[in-house]
């Protein structure tokens, strides 16, 4: 497998040359296409699969978009399993770069892989390195610019985090509950110190919880005198609103999987953090 990746990657960097036509990209989620975008800034054509506003676990391509994955030179995915209904394509693709293989994964009891990393701006700097190792690799007329782009990009990525920390710290610390739809801000709350409890127990939106494990939600809510629900604005679960309803707490929508529309509050990583 290895030889095949290193072969491929060998064969577009001499086509590159040839040509001196810029590099094809193809980023799965718009939060990954605007952290790629800071690293190789115009010096490449970048194509984002999944359009804003759209949940990445449940995403079908159309075989257009498939045949974009194929065409691309480098493919970037957030992998851990977010792509999952993508993951049957990429064998298609000339080159890909699964960028949960450098970050140190969060996973559940029962084994599975929580793929929501870019929660924590930690993690999003090892992508930063990933990203512009992959750039560097095939394009290495461009080495030194997509290094220094990832540097500075890393370094607005430290200071969001220290605003994160200092925003968490006008919080008491009892206080520092997450209830949220799905459990897609462990790494978040790892990072900053909060617990997080989800009205779907699982890693994607389309977990699903007994009856069981919803009253002792709600049971939990109320105990805690919870405040806010903060789901993903693109999860349209109707248990969500149930226990809104059943509890009277107000259901606050946050940008998490996929960034705004530009003209939206979240057009950028960044500000989606913010
Ligand atoms: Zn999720």
């Amino acid at each position: 497998m290895r030889w095949k990746a290193l072969l491929a990657g060998i064969t577009a960097a001499v086509t590159i040359v040839g040509a001196a036509a810029p590099l094809s990209l193809l980023a799965t989620t718009s939060i990954l296409g605007d952290v790629v975008r800071q690293v190789a800034g115009e010096l490449v054509d970048l194509t984002v699969l999944l359009p804003p506003d759209t949940d990445p676990h449940t995403f079908q391509p159309t075989p257009q978009e498939i045949a974009l994955l194929s065409r691309a030179d480098l493919v970037f995915v957030c992998g851990a399993g977010l792509e999952e209904a993508l993951a049957p394509f990429l064998s298609q693709a000339r080159r890909v770069v699964d960028l949960s293989q450098g970050i140190e994964l969060r996973t559940s009891p029962d084994g599975r892989v929580d793929p929501h990393v870019w929660l924590s701006p930690l993690n999003v700097a090892v992508w930063v390195e990933e990203i512009a190792a992959a750039l560097a690799e095939l394009d290495p007329a461009h080495a030194e610019e997509y290094h220094a782009r990832a540097q500075a990009y890393r370094r607005e990525l430290a200071l969001l985090d220290s605003w994160i920390e200092e925003q968490v710290r006008k919080i008491p610390e009892g206080r520092r509950v997450l209830v949220v739809d799905h459990l897609a801000f462990g790494y978040f709350a790892d990072r900053y110190g909060f617990r997080q409890l989800a009205i779907l127990p699982g890693f994607s939106t389309l977990a699903e919880p007994s009856a069981r494990e919803l009253a002792q939600l709600e049971q939990e809510i109320r105990r805690l005198g919870v405040p806010a629900i903060f789901i993903s604005h693109t999860t349209a679960s109707p248990l969500v609103e149930q226990v809104a309803r059943d509890t009277g707490v107000r259901v606050v929508r946050l940008y998490v999987g996929a960034l705004s529309g530009p003209d939206g509050p979240a057009p950028t990583y960044l500000e989606l953090m913010r």
